[in-house]
């Protein structure tokens, strides 16, 4: 056996490893009994230890130095790739600051929880102060002299810069702002639905789009959870969707969201299974591809089309008059205080806000005692309205109270790269609404897999988008689609 594949047999049990702890993490979220709550605690723990063993074994260091990387085939450089990036990072934190980082960032989300509740801002400072104090610590660990954001984003957007995506945002912020004041100023205003949608129908309907959208049940499943995620790579891909019994839109297209992130993972190269390069390459190429399944896709006034007689037979009187309303309502643009109900318009000027501040709070130019008034003051400017509780503000997001600092931006990143994408696909896919508006959306989706989801890992994130389009991600499609597609909506 040569180093390279001991070092891969040996990285195989890892990632097999890592599948089991990602699979409690699904059980916690979906079926365990709640007073299960501390034992799997310590069950994770345990695992996690011997995951952080296994990452920083001196055995892997010694692999890696005996092996020639340009000796390899792509496929080979691309896994060592992965691995040197991993072992780097976990080799240069120390491990009682891991250690400390996971206690602190486990109680936090409690305490952010209580804070939020209570409405009590100055309930969660001291814990925010104390893991940021940490997070920056670790970013100086891992940044190497470099910058610190920088090395906190590494994590989830590898080979991404604050500079250029800050470039990037400072040139989409004067746009979205524009467009956000052009859609609220103008005289319409789509209705949204009402009615009653019981739950049964709404499941009933998740599952049968996500199988339009080619969601295998065979090596997937879907459940309830209270925040919607995916989990799981592979051969087990599993989804969990949410239901509000008034607004059938949150679990329809929480679903299709995730069917997005699943579908990825489902549809990257089998050979890689359980290697670096089987699971989707960064949070924001992720994003392009659950955002293109829900928005591009989703919500096109072709595929509502669809949906809206879908609708009409699992409800009867779907509150809609006709198709046209129906994809107004869905794609009807509304001031709102938080980011997980935003539209298309609203969505990105949440996160270039939230970019902003964390980085201020990594460089130490903000202080957490002034982020709520930071917060409120930027709020009122881009999206025009005042915070009226912390809920509704500073408080509404679980990332900070987990230590996600830098993974905000993949986000926007995920929403630029489906706009890349879907002016890509409308050139590379003939006849494309016409089979969304049948509900037919093998087209995209094959093109999605071909293009981008069967490569995993293989290519760098900026590389598999730039591979697929033709051209280097940019900007300037999403916002061309979204001035294009609320200009017709709202007569501008
Ligand atoms: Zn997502």
């Amino acid at each position: 056996m040569s180093a390279y594949d001991d070092l891969m047999a040996f990285q195989r049990e890892t990632e097999a490893l890592g599948e089991v702890a990602g699979r409690l993490g699904w059980d916690q979220e979906t079926v365990m009994p709640r007073g299960a709550a501390d034992q799997r605690a310590e069950e994770m723990g345990a695992l996690e230890s011997v995951l952080h063993a296994r990452r920083t074994d001196p055995r892997v260091g010694d692999w890696l130095a005996a092996i020639d990387d340009a000796g390899l085939p792509p496929v080979g450089q691309a896994h060592l790739r992965h691995i040197r990036r991993s072992y780097t990072r976990a080799t240069r934190l120390p491990d009682d600051l891991s250690a400390a980082l996971a206690r602190i960032t486990s109680r936090a989300q409690g305490i952010w929880a209580e804070a939020r509740t209570d409405e009590d801002v100055a309930h969660f400072l001291p814990t925010l102060t104390e893991v940021l104090r940490l997070k920056r610590e670790e970013a100086a660990a891992l940044a190497d002299g470099g910058d610190l954001y920088d090395a906190l984003m590494d994590d989830y957007e590898p080979g991404a810069t604050a500079a250029e995506i800050g470039g990037m945002f400072d040139r989409m912020r004067p746009r979205l702002v524009m467009l956000r004041e052009r859609v609220m100023g103008s005289t319409t205003s789509p209705a949204r639905l009402t009615g009653h949608f019981p739950e049964a129908g709404q499941l009933a309907l998740a599952r049968e789009i996500a199988g339009h959208y080619g969601y295998n049940w065979a090596h997937g499943r879907l459940d309830k959870a209270v925040h919607p995620f995916s989990s799981g790579s592979g051969h087990d891909v599993r989804i969990t969707t949410r239901v509000d019994e008034n607004d059938p839109f949150n679990c329809l297209y929480s679903t299709i969201h995730e069917v997005g992130h699943a579908c990825y993972e489902q549809t990257i190269d089998n050979a890689y299974l359980l290697t670096p390069l089987g699971r989707g390459v960064s949070m924001g190429v992720h994003e392009s591809q659950s955002r293109i399944y829900e928005n591009q896709l989703g919500r096109s006034r072709a595929f509502t089309g669809f949906l809206f007689d879908r609708m009409r037979a699992q409800f009867g009187d779907a509150g809609a008059a006709d198709a046209d309303a129906f994809y107004a309502a869905v794609n009807r643009v509304h001031a709102g205080f938080i980011r997980t109900e935003a539209d298309e318009v609203h969505y990105n000027l949440h996160i270039m806000m939230r970019f902003d501040l964390e980085r201020q709070l990594i460089a130490g130019t903000l202080e957490v005692a002034d982020l709520e008034e930071a917060w409120n003051q930027r709020f009122e400017r881009d999206f025009g309205v005042a915070v009226d509780k912390p809920s509704n503000g500073v408080l509404q997001d679980v990332h900070w109270s987990c230590g996600l600092f830098g993974y905000f931006p993949t986000y926007t990143l995920g929403n630029v790269y489906a706009g890349c994408l879907y002016q890509a696909m409308r050139a590379a896919v003939p006849g494309l609404d016409a089979d969304l508006a049948k509900g037919t959306l093998d087209g995209a989706t094959e093109w999605l897999g071909r293009s981008v989801q069967q490569h995993g890992g293989l290519y760098e994130p900026r590389a598999v988008i730039e591979r697929a389009c033709g051209f280097a991600p940019n900007e300037g499609p999403l916002l061309d689609y979204l001035d294009a597609k609320f200009e017709a909506l709202y007569g501008l």
